[in-house]
């Protein structure tokens, strides 16, 4: 029988994960990244979860373990540089059983692509610019030209997929933004250094963060209250910052001052996907091209690779019936999706309370995650994954995996 054919659009983290599986499951994958190389620079992630043991898995955990961090605490920082409240963050690793890291986004990106790469073809600085559905497959065209055949089209491609733009309609429908935004930027030699702390200041409607990386590298996050256009340039970015943060206290004039000088900033609403499908035609969405669930619920790249590695054993259990597949995967992962977007929603409102009172309230909660076994209670619903994945004989699976994630079904 001919292999099956897959273009997956977006090598962020649902992608070469999608790819890695769709391979294990027999397809002929190739993946077209509209970035000229790999995206650097960022923001960090917290990993853990299915999407870990996902990871584990595709051989990664060891290079997963070595590039990211363990924090140790969250500490909440007052104008004058006080310790306001806080809480050691050891409760994650006890409700994960160890399994919990930190890490730049680009480097679990980059790891994956290393896994991809080798059994997909791989093409940077293009995109898919129409796709053309018919029962016997998809035509697709990139920008540079090419028009090519395959058996179905997966969009991988984030928050403002193009795939789901082309095949499912405008971005409107389908992006509900949460009323923030958020930046985050990477700066070298910043004077103060606080290893494995999670250093947060907040003002009512805003929070800068920042947190100690390898290298004399710094890593600054800004979440804010925010319903405006998306400045289009960077200086209109930092221009905007500037005037939102410009009289708060702490390090912020040491942190604008670093902005100032950067070349890459990542700025973008805070919005979550929500969309009524996941499929249309012979074109399917993973990952935040599906179901974004923000940055606030803490696990999007993890769900990204638990959408992928579901699509793809579903694609395998279903021999070629496409439609049966794509039923199946959303079957298996909308009830779970639904309660990681409610709970990231929930959320928002702790990363940058509104008023004076929400800050001092917020605080108060945080100091009392102190209390032994008070931080277990209030964070383990949301971070314990109520999914249990089937295993579709898609790959070599260690003996710890076979307890975690077999099912019959
Ligand atoms: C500040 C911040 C903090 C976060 N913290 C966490 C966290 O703690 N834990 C966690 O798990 N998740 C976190 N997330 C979310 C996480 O980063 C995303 O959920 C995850 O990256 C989704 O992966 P993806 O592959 O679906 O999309 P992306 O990672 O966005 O990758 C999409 C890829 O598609 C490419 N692309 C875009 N348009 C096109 C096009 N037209 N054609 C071809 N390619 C295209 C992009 O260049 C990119 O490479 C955070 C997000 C932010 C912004």
């Amino acid at each position: 029988m001919k292999q099956k054919t897959a273009l997956i659009s977006g090598a962020g983290i649902a992608g070469p994960a999608a790819a890695y599986w769709l391979n294990a499951a027999g397809w002929q994958v190739t993946i077209v990244e509209h970035a000229g190389a790999p995206r650097d620079g960022g923001y960090v992630i917290d990993f853990w979860g299915l999407g870990y043991d996902l990871a584990e898995r595709m051989g990664l955990l060891n290079e997963i373990e070595r590039v990211g961090y363990h924090a140790r605490e969250l500490r909440v920082i007052g104008d004058r540089g006080e310790r306001l409240a806080g809480f050691g963050t050891k409760v994650f690793d006890e409700l994960t059983g160890g399994r919990y890291v930190t890490l730049a986004r680009r480097d679990l990106s980059r790891l994956l692509l290393a896994k991809a790469a080798p059994v997909a073809e791989m093409i940077f600085g293009d995109e898919i610019v129409m796709l053309q559905h018919d029962p016997a497959g998809v035509t697709a065209r990139l920008r540079s030209g090419p028009v090519r055949r395959f058996d179905l089209v997966v969009g991988a491609d984030g928050l403002h997929s193009q795939v789901r733009r082309l095949a499912f309609g405008p971005h409107e429908q389908f992006e509900k933004p949460l009323g923030y935004a958020v930046a985050a930027f990477e700066a070298r030699h910043y004077q103060r250094r606080d290893p494995d702390i999670y250093m947060m200041h907040t003002k009512p409607g805003r929070m800068v963060g920042r947190f100690t990386l390898r290298d004399d590298r710094s890593l600054f996050l800004f979440v804010f209250t925010y319903d405006g256009a998306r400045p289009a340039t960077l200086e209109q970015q930092k221009t905007l910052l500037a005037s939102l943060y410009r009289a708060d206290g702490w390090e912020i004039a040491d942190i604008l001052q670093r902005l100032d000088e950067v070349q890459e900033l990542y700025f973008d609403h805070v919005s979550q996907v929500v969309a009524p499908t996941w499929s249309s035609g012979r074109s399917v969405l993973v990952g935040d091209a599906a179901f974004c669930p923000s940055l606030l619920a803490g696990q999007g790249s993890a769900l990204a690779i638990v959408a992928a590695y579901v699509l793809a054993g579903e694609l395998a259990r279903a021999e070629g019936h496409i439609e049966e597949a794509f039923a199946a995967y959303e079957r298996r992962l909308r009830p779970y999706i639904a309660t990681k977007q409610a709970g990231a929603a929930r959320f928002a409102s702790a990363f940058a309370p509104r008023t004076a009172f929400g800050v001092w309230f917020r605080n108060l909660v945080i100091q009392s995650f102190a209390i032994p076994g008070l931080a277990k209670l209030a964070v383990g619903r949301e971070m314990i994954d109520r999914l249990r994945l089937p295993d579709y004989r898609l790959g070599p699976m260690p003996s710890t995996m076979e307890r975690r994630t077999s099912d019959p079904g």
